[in-house]
């Protein structure tokens, strides 16, 4: 069966700590945080504005905006999410559910970068 699986990409400026770990990340910082929600569909929407399209990209922004706006963005991740210890791979999963909770369509993985060389992408496995 054919799919199509779409990305919508978001950035932002946040500070968190790993109070864990056993080097610099301990101490309080800052990351240009890049993240991808990725949205997978096997069927377009056949009419209207949207024809063609599995969701359409402005959707998956709103999806994004409250979370950037009241968690993510400029915010000290430790606390706005509630995980202790922030790794990237805790805060995609953070997100993925956040989003799940939503209610978005379709959601299939959340990536997030912390640096232009480094990062994680967090899904669910479905067939279980
Ligand atoms: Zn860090």
């Amino acid at each position: 069966m054919e799919s199509w699986s779409i990305y919508k990409e978001f950035r932002f400026e946040a500070a968190h700590r790993l109070p864990h770990h056993d080097g610099k990340c301990r101490r309080l910082h800052g990351h240009s945080f890049v993240g991808r929600i990725y949205v997978r569909g096997d069927r377009l929407i056949e009419s209207g504005a949207k024809q063609g399209m599995i969701i359409d990209y402005s959707d998956l922004k709103k999806y994004l905006k409250p979370l950037l706006n009241d968690y993510l963005d400029h915010h000290y991740l430790n606390d706005t999410t509630g995980l202790e210890n922030p790794t990237s791979e805790e805060l995609a999963r953070w997100i993925y559910h956040q989003l799940e909770a939503a209610g978005l369509p379709g959601l299939s993985a959340v990536e997030i970068r912390e640096t232009c060389t480094s990062g994680c992408l967090y899904s669910v496995n479905s067939h279980q």
